[in-house]
């Protein structure tokens, strides 16, 4: 009998050799330069031996969604130079641990979180970068900040010099065609241009995933946050 080897290695190259044809295209598409797009693998829920596979195929930003989840493989991975992103739900009493921990967080959407990360990011380390969650689809139960506050947000966010602010992110919606999907990834970079005529800094989108990157980066993504089409199906 033959024993079924998983080559995490191989497999995580390929998926990532694809998945960098993808950018390409849309980046052809539009105008658009690949350097410009940072492409974070979206671990959460998979094992150490998965990051280590894809770290070895020369993957650098990593994305997790639960702190639990997370914090053993962020400690596991100190000497290897990752820059983690909180890209999940964040919980008032998990704030300290995400500020110490990751380097980037995606789903700030409320000055109280803010405030609390602004204060517990250890003095040792840079500032957090953060964006900031825009709920476009005004789902009562989605995430994010509604459109209309986003620019109070933001100007109170200046008083916070232990955060960065990059821009904005968004999960709109999933659905199936290109005209579909892009038009919620559209609209966070209206707002966008809106927030840099006080805010010219603000230059990141954070915006796309498995399914709807082409459309987020002919809209102007700058952070790709894929999961499925590069480790497979979650557990
Ligand atoms: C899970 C997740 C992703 C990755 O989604 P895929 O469809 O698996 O690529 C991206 N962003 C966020 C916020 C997620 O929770």
């Amino acid at each position: 009998m033959t024993e079924l080897i998983q080559n995490h290695s191989n497999d995580f190259a390929d998926k990532l050799a694809l998945i960098n044809q993808r950018i390409a295209r849309a980046c052809r598409k539009s105008g658009r330069e690949s350097r410009h797009i940072t492409l974070i693998a979206v671990s959460k829920t998979q094992p150490w031996s998965k990051i280590v596979a894809a770290y070895q195929a020369g993957q650098r930003h990593f994305g997790e969604n639960y702190l639990q989840d997370a914090q053993p493989k962020i400690v596991q991975s100190s000497s290897m130079g990752i820059e983690w992103h909180f890209i999940g739900k964040i919980q008032a009493n998990k704030t300290r641990a995400i500020a110490t921990h990751f380097n980037w967080v995606h789903t700030l959407d409320r000055i109280k979180i803010a405030q609390r990360l602004n204060d517990q990011r250890p003095v040792h380390l840079p500032p957090l970068r953060v964006f900031i969650q825009v709920n476009l689809s005004r789902e009562a139960n989605k995430a994010g900040i509604d459109l209309i506050e986003l620019s109070d947000l933001v100007t109170q966010m200046q008083q916070l010099p232990r955060l960065q602010l990059q821009g904005l992110m968004c999960i709109p919606m999933a659905t199936r065609k290109f005209d579909t999907q892009i038009k919620p990834f559209q609209q966070l970079q209206q707002a966008q241009e809106r927030l840099q005529t006080n805010y010219s800094h603000l230059q990141q989108l954070s915006m796309g995933m498995s399914a709807d990157l082409e459309a987020a980066i002919v809209a102007g993504a700058t952070h790709i946050r894929i999961g499925t089409d590069l480790f497979g199906a979650r557990n």
